[in-house]
């Protein structure tokens, strides 16, 4: 069977990560979380002290210190999980990139024409062989237009608070659920709205509405629009 590139875009915590992971190792491919990428950039721009006290962002250092190849993003296998995690300049940082404190900064940063540039030529060179599956916002809309299966996920955004309410306490780190719903309305109306890439359906996508659906269903589902792709 040919190996295609699969795109899964949509709004914030509506579970794709967990169905593009899943399908990736039923099908061999290689999984990348795009999502990952951008938050890790933020959290460089955290720990660098370049967001001030009101927020706000020192632009210009930040692309002094990407152009300078100061912001090193890659991925390595956890032996254990056998997923890629996230690295900062070759530090694992899966486990500081997913609280609140960058979940709030994230969508500045990823609104940032260079930090998208520079993010997305990366995406692509991981992606340019195919048997790949990625998720993100713009991956069916800019990294991959061609990709041979789209998919566009959504849920409401009390169910996709719920869920990244409940992840999080799972892991026995602090969340508050109203502050997550904030952040996650925030999310989908900073990335709807930005000039570059904004998140929007690419036309020829699959809409995939998970409200009501089981992961089992949703995995079911994706698997079967994939053999399908696969086939064609
Ligand atoms: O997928 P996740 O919720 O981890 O993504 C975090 C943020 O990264 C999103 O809210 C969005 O602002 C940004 N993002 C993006 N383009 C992508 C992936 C993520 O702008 N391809």
């Amino acid at each position: 069977m040919k190996k295609i590139t699969i795109a899964i875009d949509g709004h914030s915590s509506c579970g794709k990560s967990t169905m593009a992971k899943q399908l990736a190792r039923e099908l061999g491919y290689i999984y990348v979380d795009t999502g990952a990428m951008y938050r890790t950039v933020t959290l460089y721009a955290l720990r660098r002290g370049l967001f001030d006290g009101a927020g706000n962002l020192d632009e210009t250092a930040l692309k002094a210190d990407i152009d300078g190849g100061k912001v090193q993003v890659s991925f390595v296998i956890n032996p254990e999980s056998r997923l890629p995690e996230p690295c900062l300049n070759g530090e694992v940082v899966e486990d500081h990139i997913r609280g609140i404190e960058v979940s709030s900064r994230v969508s500045v940063i990823a609104a940032l024409p260079f930090v998208r540039a520079a993010l997305t030529l990366q995406q692509q060179k991981m992606g340019g062989e195919g048997g790949i599956v990625m998720d993100g916002r713009d991956i069916g809309t800019v990294v991959f237009p061609h990709a041979e299966l789209k998919v566009f996920v959504t849920a409401s955004a009390e169910v996709r608070a719920r869920r990244r309410y409940d992840e999080l306490l799972g892991k026995g780190q602090e969340a508050s659920y109203d502050e997550i719903l904030r952040n996650v309305q925030e999310r989908d109306y900073i990335d709807s709205h930005r000039a570059v890439a904004p998140l929007r359906q690419a036309d020829d996508a699959l809409l995939l509405d998970n409200s009501d659906l089981t992961r089992e269903e949703q995995s079911r589902w994706l698997l079967e629009r994939a053999r399908e792709a696969m086939a064609e």
